[in-house]
């Protein structure tokens, strides 16, 4: 059988890799995207908050086939429970909640029906999408394409594309085939858990909860769920604590000012998973490949949040490519190299700058200063004029 060619691969069918094969798709490019599960997004590692503001410059319509919940601000607290509420129902009643002309601030979403949802846009602009199939390597050639070694259900098979984009999340391998330094230190990892929850009221608002004696390194949070259920969780960095991610939420939930809130509190699913509060890949591109979303640390470091970033990340590479490959240029790395500069003047220059924020908070040895710098730290960052708002 003749080797497939496609313009571009896409490993990994998650916010990241779905949006950049629409986007490549629309502007006429022939791609492929695969993705190792057979059921995407499943199992959840993720709490689903994204803003509308993310879904609306990625160009996804909010749908009810994916939407649990409407959220319209923020609680944030401190340790021992002062909160500052940013309540946008309250601060621009006119723009903001329910009614004809009012809109929500963002979403909750599931994630198995949002990332199928995604799937299923790139599909309708001209995607071909392989699922249970896994990219096992890559190897650039000398007629300009790679060559990409895939297994489709127990079958090996390869693949020829002039660009591969490595949209693998956390672990990603991608990187790791073109030898770019992906490795992520302990201290910049949070270990996640959360308990889906019946019998725990919300009012519509993110509520997240800090300081050290609930989440070393993180933070804890209170998310509406839909139909009354709510996300209890939290994450830890393994340097700053002794303990597990499991530990410190029994923790927060027995012994926190939330405890009396949370009594009535009925596990109905338990999830889990790493966050990268990791500074962008320095290098995230290669000849013939580039990185996008959580395999390139396109995330927030102070509030791991990675579904805006991925679905940003993911346009800017869907279109630079479009670009690039109808130009005929090469795609080798010294081309592929002003995707990522492209991806800096949009937001990657203020994920640094969050990163830089984020490094020196914790790099304070006095806990109760540091715990008062992120509790104002998240506040600030989360209040209507904050220069991060849109990230
Ligand atoms: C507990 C938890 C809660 C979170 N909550 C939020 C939140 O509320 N809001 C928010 O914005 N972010 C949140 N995040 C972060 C967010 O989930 C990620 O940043 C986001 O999913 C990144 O999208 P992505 O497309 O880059 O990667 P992913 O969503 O991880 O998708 C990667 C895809 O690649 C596939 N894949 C991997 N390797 C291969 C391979 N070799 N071959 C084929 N396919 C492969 C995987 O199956 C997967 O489908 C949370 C994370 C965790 C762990």
């Amino acid at each position: 059988m003749a080797t497939p060619v496609y313009d571009i691969l896409i490993i990994g069918s998650g916010p990241a890799g779905a949006t950049s094969a629409r986007f490549a798709a629309k502007m006429g490019l022939k791609v492929l995207l695969i993705d190792k599960r057979q059921e995407l997004g499943a199992p959840i590692q993720c709490s689903g908050a994204v803003s509308r503001h993310a879904l609306e410059e990625a160009g996804v319509e909010p749908n009810a086939e994916f939407i649990h919940e409407d959220i319209y601000g923020f609680s944030i607290y401190n340790q021992e429970g002062k909160s500052t509420v940013i309540d946008y129902r309250e601060i621009k009643p006119d723009e903001y909640g329910t009614g004809d002309e009012r809109k929500p601030l963002g979403y909750v979403v599931d994630r198995r029906r949002f990332d199928r949802y995604l799937m299923t846009q790139a599909e309708r602009a001209g995607v071909e999408v392989w699922l249970k199939t896994e990219g096992l390597g890559y190897t650039p050639g000398k007629d300009g394409s790679c060559e990409v070694q895939l297994r489709r259900f127990n079958r090996l098979l390869k693949v020829k594309a002039k660009v591969l984009v490595g949209a693998d999340g956390l672990q990603s391998q991608a990187g790791k085939w073109a030898n770019l330094r992906t490795h992520i230190p302990l201290r910049n990892l949070a270990s996640c858990l959360q308990f889906i929850v019946d019998g725990v009221e919300t009012n519509g608002l993110l509520e997240i909860i800090t300081g050290h004696r609930w989440a070393p390194g993180g933070y804890a949070w209170v998310f509406p769920k839909g139909n009354g259920y709510t996300e209890i969780g939290l994450g830890v960095v393994r340097t700053m604590t002794n303990r597990d991610a499991q530990w410190h939420l029994d923790q927060f939930i027995q012994k926190s000012f939330f405890k009396e809130r949370f009594k009535n509190a009925r596990i109905l699913e338990i999830q889990g998973g790493g966050v990268p509060l990791a500074a962008p890949l320095r290098t995230q591109y290669a000849d013939n490949l580039i990185l996008v979303g959580d395999a390139a640390r396109h995330v927030n470091p102070i509030t791991g949040g990675g579904i805006h970033t991925a679905l940003s990340g993911g346009r800017i590479a869907g279109e630079f490519l479009a670009e690039l490959i109808q130009s005929g240029k090469k795609t080798d790395k010294a081309n592929l190299k002003s995707y990522q500069d492209r991806w800096l003047d949009a937001s990657g220059h203020k994920i640094w700058q969050l990163y830089g924020e984020k490094t020196a908070i914790f790099r304070n040895k006095d806990i109760p200063l540091r715990d008062e710098q992120l509790y104002q730290t998240m506040s600030g960052y989360f209040s209507p004029d904050s220069s991060y708002k849109k990230i």
